[in-house]
């Protein structure tokens, strides 16, 4: 049960994240306490789940079942759309189900600026903060302008804004933005979600060739030379430990170069500004 060598990243507010971990998104409840189990078998220490993911209570007893320290282990979960009326209930219920007394990082999962509740929810997250029972909280699918009405009304600043991002859709501006307010950026689908031909581009595949890597390691290791956290999702043990290994190299300055030369600006997800799924 030894931890795989990922290093930290330090939040704003001094939490530290594994900057790589596990996202279980469309993962099925079925499957899903099996491939935490592998994950965290394997050394991972890092899950990103969330409410809307229908398996918070599979990631718990893959976590119980763990015989792992839970002050070992990184556990993200999210607020849904339709819970930002109601954040400290859903909060709570992510929790019994999750079967944890805390967690350490609590998201906003959408905006969902048309309907004007997110800054209420953001007040109950600082709440949730401040009571210690996550350890950390921020956005995620937040376009600038959602997180400047926040930073502006309350003070606060989230710790994370976990966004769609890869390097054919790069979020230039979004992402300086964070840099310069000191918010972490998660990128979400880091390998495009499996929509693209991102991993046959001659770029990546030239870049592994180099390296001895795979093209899936190549773009892991683009996004953790930029300081991002990713949590690339897998059911198949083998390439739990293949995302993971990109530790070991770097990245030439020109290998850099030529996968930001792949942004298009091409985006697999709904478009946060209007995204409003209930
Ligand atoms: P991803 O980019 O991690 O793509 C996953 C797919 O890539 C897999 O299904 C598989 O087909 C492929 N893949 C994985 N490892 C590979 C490898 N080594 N070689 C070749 N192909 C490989 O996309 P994702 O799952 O959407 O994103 C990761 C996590 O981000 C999710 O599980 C979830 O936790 C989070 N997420 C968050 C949001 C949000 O709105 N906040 C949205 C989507 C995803």
């Amino acid at each position: 049960m030894t931890a795989l060598p990922i290093p930290n990243v330090t939040l704003s507010n001094g939490t530290e994240i594994p900057q790589l971990g596990l996202g279980v998104f469309l993962v099925e409840p079925g499957e899903t306490e099996r491939i935490v189990s592998d994950a965290l078998e394997a050394g991972y220490r890092h899950i990103d789940t969330a409410s809307y993911y229908r398996n918070e209570a599979e990631v718990g007893r893959a976590l119980a079942s763990s015989g792992i320290d839970r002050d070992e282990i990184f556990v993200t979960t999210k607020l849904w759309n339709t819970d930002q009326p109601r954040p400290r209930e859903a909060f709570e219920e992510s929790l019994d189900r999750l079967g944890l007394d805390r967690v350490d990082l609590y998201l906003i999962h959408w905006p969902q600026p048309e309907r004007g509740e997110a800054l209420g929810a953001w007040r109950s997250l600082i709440g949730i903060a401040e009571s210690g029972r996550a350890s950390a909280v921020g956005v995620s699918n937040f376009e600038i302008e959602h997180l400047a009405e926040l930073i502006d009304a309350t003070g606060v600043v989230p710790a994370v804004n976990q966004i769609e991002l890869h390097p054919l859709h790069q979020r230039r501006e979004l992402a300086a933005f964070c840099r310069e307010q000191g918010i972490a950026v998660e990128a979400w689908g880091p390998l495009s979600q499996g929509k693209s031909d991102l991993l046959e581009r001659p770029e990546v595949v030239a870049a592994a060739g180099a390296h001895g890597k795979t093209p899936a390691q190549v773009v892991l290791r683009w996004h953790v030379q930029q300081q991002r956290i990713v949590f690339p999702k897998t059911a198949r043990r083998e390439r739990l430990l293949e995302n993971a290994d990109v530790f070991d190299f770097a990245l030439s300055d020109a290998e850099m170069a030529a996968i930001d030369a792949l942004d298009e600006q091409l985006g697999f997800g709904p478009d946060p500004r209007a995204f409003n799924a209930r």
